[in-house]
C-alpha cells in the first residue's frame, strides 16, 4: 500500500509523513531529499544537474547518503533548497528520479512525501493527502525550527512554491482524488491521527 502526502514547502509534510509511517509500520520515503542531493552535487561540482543525475547514488534512510557520503545536514541549507526546486524543474532530472521512486514503491508498504506523488509517481496510491497550511504560519513554524527570521523564510518558501507550481512537468497540485488537510492551528498528533484513521478503509 502507498500513502501519498503532497503539498507546498513547510506545510509539515516531513513530520506528518514520518509519524504516519511509524504508526502504520510503513517505510517512509522523502522524495524531496533526492532532488536535494542532485542540487548539492550540482552546486559542489559546478556541473549541470541533468549530466550528474544518471550516475548519482542516493540512499535514503535514517541518514541520507550521496555517493556514500553522509549529506543529511548538508542538503538542508537554504541554498540547496532553492537549487533543489530549480533542478526539480528539469525534465531529465524528474524522469530519472520518478523512475527510482517508482521502483522503490513497487514492493512493500510506503508513506511517500513530495509534490507529485499522488499525481505522477504513484497515481494509484490507495490514500492521497494534500497537506496545506497558512503560509505565514508555515514560515513562523519553520523559522522557529531553524532559528532565523520568519520574513526571509516566507520569501524563500514563496519562491519555491511558485517555481514548483508553475513548472511544465509535474507541477505541484493536488490529485483529483486527494484529501486536502489544512494543518494551520492543528497539532501534529491531530493531523497524523486523521490520516491514520483514513488508511484502513483503503
Ligand atoms: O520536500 P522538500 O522541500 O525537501 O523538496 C525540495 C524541493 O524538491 C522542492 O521545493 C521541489 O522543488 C522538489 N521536489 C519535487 N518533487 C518532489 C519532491 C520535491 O519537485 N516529489
Amino acid at each position: 500500500m502507498v500513502v501519498a502526502i503532497d503539498g507546498p514547502a513547510g506545510a509539515g509534510k516531513s513530520s506528518v509523513a514520518q509519524a504516519v509511517a511509524a504508526a502504520l509500520g510503513f517505510t517512509y520515503l522523502d522524495t524531496g531529499a533526492m532532488y536535494r542531493c542532485v542540487a548539492l552535487a550540482s552546486l559542489r561540482r559546478g556541473r549541470p544537474a541533468a549530466e550528474l543525475t544518471p550516475a548519482l547514488e542516493i540512499s535514503l534512510g535514517e541518514r541520507v547518503l550521496m555517493d556514500g557520503e553522509d549529506v543529511t545536514e548538508a542538503i538542508r541549507t537554504p541554498e540547496v533548497s532553492q537549487r533543489a526546486s530549480q533542478v526539480a524543474a528539469l525534465p531529465a532530472v524528474r524522469s530519472a528520479m520518478v523512475e527510482r521512486q517508482r521502483s522503490l514503491l513497487r514492493s512493500g508498504d510506503w508513506v511517500a512525501e513530495g509534490r507529485d506523488i499522488g499525481t505522477v509517481v504513484a497515481p494509484d496510491a490507495e490514500l492521497k493527502i494534500f497537506l496545506i497550511a497558512d503560509p505565514a504560519e508555515r514560515a513562523r513554524r519553520r523559522a522557529l525550527e531553524l532559528g532565523c527570521d520568519a520574513a526571509s523564510v516566507l520569501a524563500e518558501q514563496a519562491a519555491r512554491d511558485d517555481r514548483d507550481r508553475s513548472r511544465a512537468q509535474s507541477p505541484l497540485r493536488p490529485a483529483p482524488d486527494a484529501i486536502e488537510i489544512d494543518s494551520t492551528g492543528l497539532a501534529l498528533e491531530d493531523v497524523v491521527a486523521r490520516i491514520v484513521a483514513l488508511a484502513p478503509g483503503r
